[in-house]
């Protein structure tokens, strides 16, 4: 693998990082575009109580935002920025991603159940749309720490649930099929 993609990756598995020291879904990302990281961001779907507020929509909004990343509005202003992200995009952020132009998109692990660049379905490039053009989702870039960090996650978590499950009998499984 090219060790350009793996060196932004590793940016945004350090996002997914600091989302499961603050309690979220441990998903990263980081958006480049010139060989520079121009936002990235991580899930805050917990402290916002907002499920729309994935990673990539986090990163989204602080680079629209930005004059100097986007001067002017145009139909495409990802055109020339690529995604890194840990867990493939889910359905509504797939489908975002292509309504605004991305160049690309790299990620570590699939997302079985809201996966939008083929898990589930294929929003970037499988389903055709009559205006917004398809764009190239690959995954496997660090999948196994992206998978690591999600079960990490999932181990401690539901300690809210009405009958907690105690935490002994819980394991962490460590090997990737
Ligand atoms: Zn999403």
């Amino acid at each position: 693998m090219d060790s350009i993609h793996l060196r932004w990756m590793k940016e945004a598995m350090a996002m997914a990082e600091e989302a499961l020291a603050a309690g979220e879904v441990p998903v990263g990302c980081v958006f480049v575009r010139d060989e520079k990281v121009i936002a990235k961001a991580r899930n805050r779907t917990n402290q916002l109580r907002n499920a729309t507020r994935h990673a990539e929509l986090e990163a989204i909004d602080e680079i629209l935002s930005d004059q100097t990343l986007t001067p002017q509005a145009t139909r495409y202003p990802l055109s020339t920025t690529t995604l890194y992200v840990t867990v493939e995009p889910c359905m509504m952020c797939a489908s975002a991603l292509r309504q605004l132009g991305i160049r690309e998109v790299f990620y570590g692990c699939g997302n079985e159940r809201f996966g939008g660049c083929g898990s589930v379905l294929g929003v970037n490039s499988d389903l055709d749309h009559p205006i917004h053009p398809a764009y190239k989702a690959t995954g496997g870039y660090y999948r196994e720490d992206a998978i690591m960090i999600l079960r990490r996650f999932y181990i401690s978590e539901n300690t809210n649930a009405p009958v907690p499950r105690p935490k002994v009998n819980r394991v962490l499984k460590t090997t990737i099929d």
